[in-house]
């Protein structure tokens, strides 16, 4: 049992509120970025998941300013939820794509209340160099600070098959310089990207023996107006079931340190927006799934490790 709930793993909202004795809700934002995945410097059309938003994104307007999302975020979740602590979480397309000075006015921008204790930043590992890590790492005293790594697999052939633009020897080059400034380090995974039972396992490993300190867990799935949209209507491939998908996460998870925070075991794309698979759409029957399974097996998350 983790952080004195009855989940069989390390959940990151849990870990949050014995960090900070109240439970802490994410604003997520949007500053407005782009990803050079997308924009054409890498290559054109981005990730083949990727959508209008940016990949997952559940952020608000970008027609805002980012102190007005702020204003907005805590106002909406004091009222509705009584909540009391926040963290800033960029999340939509890459959060470190601008030049540092510029970076350093958003980010500012975001800790404008009083009651933000942290800071998560959502990126690609190309998109991070010396100078923007040590304005992140000017964080770390004062606010909780995270940066999220796209990563999705450690195998270069599934990067390569979701045109990601970057290798595996590319995101360790940027795990390991964000590590030396002691930022803390969530990498996203994606389970599905039609790869064997094996090749998933393999990449839960490789972020065990990394120690990274929180993983974010997907599963594939095609949002309207996106190529694997279109992949999957030509019927070119197809998804996981949710029984597959809750087996995978348990065995993923088995493999994971205890230590390490689970930031989320189901993707969260726009319901209205999603095409495949459908049973994605009821996300909290599938952690409820996972749960059980869970307790069926009588395991828990680092079991293997
Ligand atoms: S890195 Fe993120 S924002 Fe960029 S194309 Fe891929 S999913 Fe989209």
């Amino acid at each position: 049992m983790f952080n004195g709930t009855d989940k069989r793993y390390n959940q990151y909202s849990a870990h949050l509120k014995n960090k900070f004795g109240v439970k802490v809700y994410k604003i997520t934002l949007d500053a407005g970025f782009s990803c050079p995945n997308r924009d054409g410097t890498i290559s054109t059309g981005g990730c083949i998941f990727c959508d209008e938003g940016g990949s997952f994104s559940q952020s608000h307007s970008k027609l805002l300013s980012v102190e007005s999302q702020i204003a907005e975020g805590v106002k909406t979740l004091s009222s509705r939820f009584k909540a009391q602590k926040f963290m800033s979480y960029f999340q939509a397309y890459s959060n470190t794509y601008k030049p540092v000075k510029e970076l350093e006015k958003i980010y500012n921008s975001a800790l404008s209340n009083r009651d933000i204790v942290g800071l998560s930043i959502g990126t690609r590992p190309d998109c991070v160099d010396e100078e923007k890590l040590n304005l992140i790492a000017g964080y770390k005293d004062d606010y909780y600070t995270w940066l999220e790594y796209g990563l999705q697999s450690i195998h270069d052939r599934t990067l390569k098959w979701i045109n990601r633009g970057h290798d595996f020897d590319c995101f360790l080059r940027a795990y390991e310089n964000t590590k030396e400034k002691g930022i803390n380090v969530c990498v996203h995974v994606i389970l599905g990207l039609q790869e064997t039972h094996e090749e998933m396992m393999q990449t839960a490993q490789k972020l065990a023996e990394l120690e990274v300190d929180g993983v974010k867990i997907h599963m594939l799935c095609a949002l309207e107006g996106t190529r694997l949209a279109a992949m999957y209507n030509r019927g070119e491939i197809d998804f996981m079931s949710e029984d597959d998908y809750v087996r995978t996460v348990c065995d993923f998870l088995e493999y994971l340190p205890p230590h390490m925070t689970i930031h989320r075991l189901a993707g969260n794309g726009l319901k209205s927006e999603l095409i495949a698979p459908k049973w994605l759409g009821a996300k909290f029957d599938c952690l409820n799934k996972i749960d059980r399974e869970l307790l069926r097996r009588n395991s828990y998350q680092g079991i293997k490790s």
